[in-house]
């Protein structure tokens, strides 16, 4: 056992390796001068921390095309093959994956059509077959994969370990991590579906690296994220479904009346479409007919864009961010209710506040795993760079 002094030590180079690995990440072919002086390291110790970072894989030195004469620099940019990490979304009716390289890029994305439901035994057994089934297609690219993050609607752990509650599956307080872990040999991390997306916009979009960003996710179900200088606010923070929105209002699922559910969920805005006489099979239809200014269509959009706007006073008048990103199918799907909610400043004008910018998110649908896939990537650097403490001790 080493004593405190020397504990600590060891945590100060690993900070440092990562606060290394960080600034290589966020601007690739930097030399190994320009980023000694960045980060006010003495050019020794930048050279045994960016061979330490080489040793384990993640950089790696390239010539720079320099058109100069004399010297060219030698250059440090991620290794693309450092290892792939894995987002795997997991939804009712179907589970998806998205395969991604350590520089940020999409390798593959599949997906499988299936009952998602059972026990956690049973969920982490379709994952894992949907794992081997991919295995064998893409062996040279499953093979580099070394960790998963997995995108779950549900309160999650702050540590990413466990499924808190989750009403879609029913299940509470599940190890999933560890039950994973077994099944797949990969490292896991979880995060709520809403949250993973919110991690993704934010890391991928310079714009929206603000102090306080937050995202309304409008789909099967509602739910909101918020992040704070960068760090996702964890737990039940923004599990919105089942806050009471019309006092007595529509009965939901969850047997209470009036939840945000019962009226802006996928299926409720179907059938509050149905009752008010128009027939939809899915929310383009709704958004066809509102183009086609049909009565029951604008009004009922009307009144969504009024309930979206309450719930994004909410977000403001609790957190005030400075920007809140609107996502989820619906969103996609209904364009319109966004203009809709904006028109309502009646709502949204809150003249204590400063101001907020409401926008669509910049999604394209993949956000919830390619956020789920980057934790995977912070998460197996940590372990690697935590190696190299036992390495030492
Ligand atoms: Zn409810």
């Amino acid at each position: 056992m080493k004593n405190q002094k020397q504990q600590d030590q060891l945590q100060m180079k690993i900070s440092n390796r990562q606060l290394v690995l960080n600034q290589i990440k966020s601007s690739d072919n930097v030399s190994r001068a320009s980023l000694a002086k960045e980060l006010k390291m003495s050019p020794t110790s930048m050279t045994r921390i960016c061979g330490d970072l080489s040793d384990l894989g993640f950089i790696k030195e390239s010539q720079g095309d320099s058109k100069g004469v004399g010297r060219k620099a030698l250059l440090l940019e991620r290794n693309p093959h450092a290892f792939y990490s894995l987002g795997i979304l997991v939804r009712l009716d179907f589970i998806s994956f998205l395969v991604m390289d350590y520089k940020e890029q999409i390798l593959a994305i599949k997906k499988w059509m299936l009952p998602v439901a059972g026990s956690p035994e049973e969920v982490a057994e379709l994952i894992k077959d949907c794992f081997d089934k991919c295995r064998s297609e893409i062996p040279e690219i499953m093979d580099r994969v070394k960790a998963a993050g997995v995108s779950f609607p549900g309160v999650v752990s702050e540590d990413g370990r466990r499924i808190i509650r989750s009403r879609f599956t029913g299940w509470e307080e599940t190890d999933f991590q560890e039950l994973l872990r077994k099944k797949t040999g990969l490292y896991i991390c979880l995060e709520n579906d809403v949250k993973a997306s919110v991690l993704e916009e934010y890391f991928h979009f310079p714009e929206l690296q603000v102090n306080r960003l937050a995202f309304l996710s409008l789909s099967i179900d509602v739910g909101a994220a918020f992040m704070n200088e960068g760090r996702i606010i964890g737990g039940a923070c923004g599990e919105i479904a089942h806050k009471i929105l019309v006092y007595g209002g529509r009965k939901c699922s969850c047997e209470k009346s009036g939840c945000v559910s019962a009226y802006l969920s996928v299926q409720e805005i179907l059938n509050q479409a149905e009752e008010a006489g128009g027939r939809c099979n899915d929310l383009t239809d709704l958004a066809a007919a509102y183009d086609r200014k049909e009565p029951w269509a604008q009004e009922l959009m009307t009144r969504l864009g009024g309930y979206t706007a309450l719930l994004i006073q909410d977000m403001m008048v609790w957190n005030n961010p400075e920007i809140i990103l609107l996502g989820g199918r619906t969103v996609r799907d209904l364009p319109m209710l966004l203009d809709e909610a904006l028109k309502r400043q009646d709502i949204l004008n809150q003249d204590l506040l400063k101001e907020t910018i409401i926008c669509e998110s910049k999604n394209t649908g993949n956000e919830s795993m390619l956020g789920a896939a980057y934790l995977a990537m912070e998460y197996y650097e940590k372990i690697r760079l935590n190696q190299l403490r036992e390495m030492e001790l």
